[in-house]
């Protein structure tokens, strides 16, 4: 007697009619038209089952602390910083848990069961890190949280910041995190790369750091990321986050860096709803975009997600937790409207930034964690179309969350009164 039954699903890969067993939290068997019995079948009337969504980046220490102390009037990266240093003396400890353990709900609630999270550990009490770390075992149950030790404030131009940062990694923080454009100069950013990398290195930790989040076209620490990551064989474990400065670059160069990126299998996050709101600030127009080469990057063979990055917080004041929303608008600025260029944009909310986090026991196969999300939609691209409802969301074989069919019911003048679901009926399973 298995413990769960999905059938009629369709899978993000166009696969229909599927048929998902579950056994003790693992997936048993995937197949068309599956008939055995179970505790609970559920018929998923041809809508797509997705492995969880992903974030691979984002700063639950800062999220929903939107209007504190003030809001950003500018709207910049730079005055983001600046109100996070007014926020940070007012912090506490149960703020912060409590602010990050609501997020939490709105993430299962969206079918979203990773993230990883940057925690500043620029201030020497480390309390933003300690409170994470609570968090991270609170939510541990439902909830899987990688944590990055972020120096928000520059690890070489914040005293003492490279002394905080690895006590941050003593007390159980996960990955090695970085911002050398944030260092006082060119050198000091690639002394902080060298540095961190080397710190990953002797650690066995993964790195990912924050990496030419500008407009500046002429900034050269992915080269560094990339050198380093090559020079201290940490393939495949080290990640740039944003890569912004990609987009201004001269194209000759870029076509030098891209090889260089893929000869030491550097991962790369985009966070497409900040890029677009916080880059080219300094430009009239046209304004450029700001958003990393995403395309060329996945041609390259690199593994490339998108992240939320930020929730009502000092940098920005929309979000929910949506991936799909995430998704939609890496898709527009990227201008990946082919079907493969879809496909691609949900697979980096979904299975890229699973595979960043190396959570490799994500996937409808046999032998992966039972985790995943039933969508009211029938293909990966519908549910980008529609930022579509979570009908359900499993983890380990476990129901988490519910959330009815959206639904509307018309009341035409002339016309019989009638309730469908009007954006998706029309769409058969394009
Ligand atoms: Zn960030």
């Amino acid at each position: 007697m298995l413990d769960l039954l999905i059938t009629h699903a369709t899978l993000a890969d166009g696969r229909r009619d599927m048929s998902i067993a579950v056994q003790d939290g693992k997936i048993a068997e995937v197949a068309p038209g599956l008939d055995a019995s179970a505790h609970e079948t559920v018929d998923a009337q041809g809508q797509l089952l997705s492995a969880p969504f992903v974030d691979a980046h984002f700063h639950l220490d800062a999220t929903l602390s939107y209007g504190l102390p003030r809001v950003n009037a500018s709207g910049t990266l730079l005055e983001g910083i600046a109100l996070w240093g007014e926020l940070k003396p007012l912090l506490t400890a149960e703020a912060l848990i409590e602010r990050a353990l609501a997020y939490g709900d709105w993430a299962v609630s969206q079918g979203l069961l990773a993230i990883r999270t940057h925690v500043d550990t620029s201030d020497p009490s480390l309390l933003p890190v300690e409170a994470l770390l609570e968090a991270r075992r609170l939510m541990a149950p439902y909830l899987d949280l990688q944590i990055v030790a972020f120096p928000q404030d520059g690890v070489l131009r914040t005293p003492g910041g490279l002394d905080s940062l690895t006590r941050a990694l003593d007390l159980g923080v996960d990955v090695v995190g970085g911002i050398p454009h944030f260092e006082r100069s060119q050198a000091q950013g690639a002394e902080s790369v060298r540095l961190l990398c080397e710190l990953a290195a002797q650690r066995g930790l993964p790195v990912d750091m924050h990496c030419d989040e500008s407009d500046d076209p002429l900034s050269r620490h992915v080269e560094t990321l990339a050198f380093e990551t090559q020079r201290l064989g940490l393939h495949g474990r080290v990640t740039g986050s944003h890569l912004t400065s990609m987009h201004s670059m001269d194209n000759y160069y870029v076509s030098k860096l891209i090889a260089l990126m893929a000869e030491s299998r550097l991962n790369v996050i985009a966070n497409p709803l900040i890029n677009i709101t916080l880059q080219g600030r300094h430009d009239t127009y046209p304004k450029r975009r700001g958003m990393t080469r995403v395309p060329e990057l996945m041609a390259a063979g690199l593994t490339v997600a998108f992240g939320q990055d930020c929730v009502m917080d000092p940098w920005y004041s929309l979000g929910s937790g949506d991936m799909l929303d995430v998704a939609h608008m890496g898709l527009h600025v990227a201008q990946m409207t082919s079907q493969e260029g879809m496909r691609q944009c949900f697979e980096a909310v979904t299975s890229h930034p699973a595979h960043i986090m190396g959570l490799d026991r994500f996937g409808i196969a046999p032998g992966k964690e039972a985790s995943f999300v039933l969508l009211q939609a029938r293909s990966a691209a519908e549910a980008l179309r529609l930022r579509a409802t979570r009908l359900r969301v499993y983890r380990r074989g476990r129901l988490l969350a519910q959330t009815p069919a959206s639904t509307t019911r018309l009341d035409l003048p002339g016309r019989p009164a009638e309730t469908s679901r009007i954006a998706q009926d029309r769409t058969g399973a394009l």
